[in-house]
This record gives C-alpha cells, sequence and structure tokens, in this order.
C-alpha cells in the first residue's frame, strides 16, 4: 500500500501573539519574516511608537522588495504617564495602515510590532485590534507583537507564546546594544 501523503490544503493564515516580559517578541516577529522571504511571500510590516530611532531590522528590511514597512511613532519615545494627542493620532494611523494592508489582498504577512503596548497604554482601544482580528481574510497571516497582549487579543489568537525574562543583561547596567538588541 502506497504511503499516505497529506493533501496539499490552501494556506489558512493565523493570528500569531508574542507577547511577556522577556526579550524576543519583536525578534521573533522579524525571523517568521525572514523566513517568509525565503519563500517569495509578500509581506507588511507595522512599527508602532518607534521614533526615528535607528534599527538596524529596519535597514536590513528596505533591503528586501518583498516587505513593505513603515515606521510610526514620533522623534520621542513614549511617555505611557503622559500620552501625548500627536502619540494617539501616530498609533492610530499605524493601526489604519494595518486594517488597509491586511484587507488589501497584497500581503500574505502582516506584522504589528508594538501594537499590544499601544493598546496598553492607551492609544489605540483593545476594539479595534479585536475587531481587526476579526475582520482577518483568511489567507493572510496576522503577527502582532508587545508585553500586555490583552486577554481578548489572547483568547482570539491561535498562537501565543509568552517570553519570560529569566535574566536580561539590562539589569546588570547593559544598555541596549546595536546589532542584537536594536
Ligand atoms: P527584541 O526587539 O530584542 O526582540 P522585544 O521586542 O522582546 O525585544 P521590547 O519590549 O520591544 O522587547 O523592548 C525593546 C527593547 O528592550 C529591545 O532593545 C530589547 O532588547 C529590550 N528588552 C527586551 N526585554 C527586556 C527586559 N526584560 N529588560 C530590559 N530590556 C529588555
Ligand atoms: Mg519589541
Amino acid at each position: 500500500m502506497a504511503d499516505k501523503k497529506p493533501k496539499a490544503s490552501p494556506r489558512k493564515g493565523l493570528v500569531e501573539v508574542f507577547t511577556g516580559n522577556g526579550k524576543g517578541k519583536t525578534s521573533a516577529a522579524m525571523g517568521i519574516v525572514l523566513r517568509a522571504l525565503g519563500h517569495d511571500l509578500k509581506i507588511r510590516i507595522i512599527f508602532f511608537m518607534k521614533g526615528k530611532f535607528p534599527y538596524g531590522e529596519q535597514k536590513s528590511l528596505s533591503r528586501f522588495s518583498n516587505v513593505d514597512f513603515t515606521v510610526f511613532g514620533s522623534l520621542d519615545f513614549v511617555d505611557p504617564r503622559n500620552v501625548k494627542e500627536e502619540d494617539r493620532k501616530e498609533a492610530a494611523r499605524a493601526l489604519n495602515a494595518g486594517r488597509e494592508a491586511m484587507l488589501s489582498g497584497k500581503y500574505d504577512l502582516v506584522v504589528l510590532d508594538e501594537v499590544n503596548v499601544a493598546a496598553a497604554w492607551g492609544l489605540i482601544q483593545v476594539e479595534d485590534i479585536v475587531k481587526l482580528i476579526a475582520d482577518k481574510p483568511e489567507q493572510v497571516e496576522l503577527i502582532l507583537t508587545g508585553r500586555y497582549a490583552d486577554p481578548r487579543v489572547v483568547k482570539q489568537a491561535d498562537l501565543v507564546t509568552e517570553m519570560v525574562a529569566i535574566k536580561h543583561p539590562f539589569d546588570d547596567g547593559v544598555k541596549a546594544r546595536a546589532g542584537f538588541d536594536y
């Protein structure tokens, strides 16, 4: 009897969440982007609250024609105790851009980096993320990153990984290092 091979099925996109206090959330998302690039998938990345910091991943991504990315956020880092109107506007623009990309039919993978933090700090509403996930076209893979993922988002997701900080050099006074931390 011939071996039964699994039938090829049309790709079904899932919702993945990387959250928790440990390092690796954005790195995990970027790792999947690298993998998706290897299969010629089309990718859209929305960076929330990233300001104009010289992130290595953004420099690298600009070399790939299959990736479109936009960095939202002002020059300053967002202060959660003093959220500015401009922070809210930028986050709303970011969420809209993610939604448009997801619905456009142009992308296989959409990444919303730090979207969980934007919601936790009140820059955007969790309800709007919940609605975005509910409206996801079947074939699109959606990745949401950031600490403090809301339980409603976790509930909707297919895959949730919590990065747990067992050790981080920051606690020993080591500052973020170019090439490894940004
Ligand atoms: P990375 O971008 O390295 O994957 P991350 O996305 O998990 O990290 P964020 O919460 O987005 O982490 O934090 C952004 C910055 O803070 C990065 O420079 C990251 O290396 C650093 N960082 C991550 N986790 C910790 C931690 N537990 N303590 C201190 N700094 C951290
Ligand atoms: Mg991150």
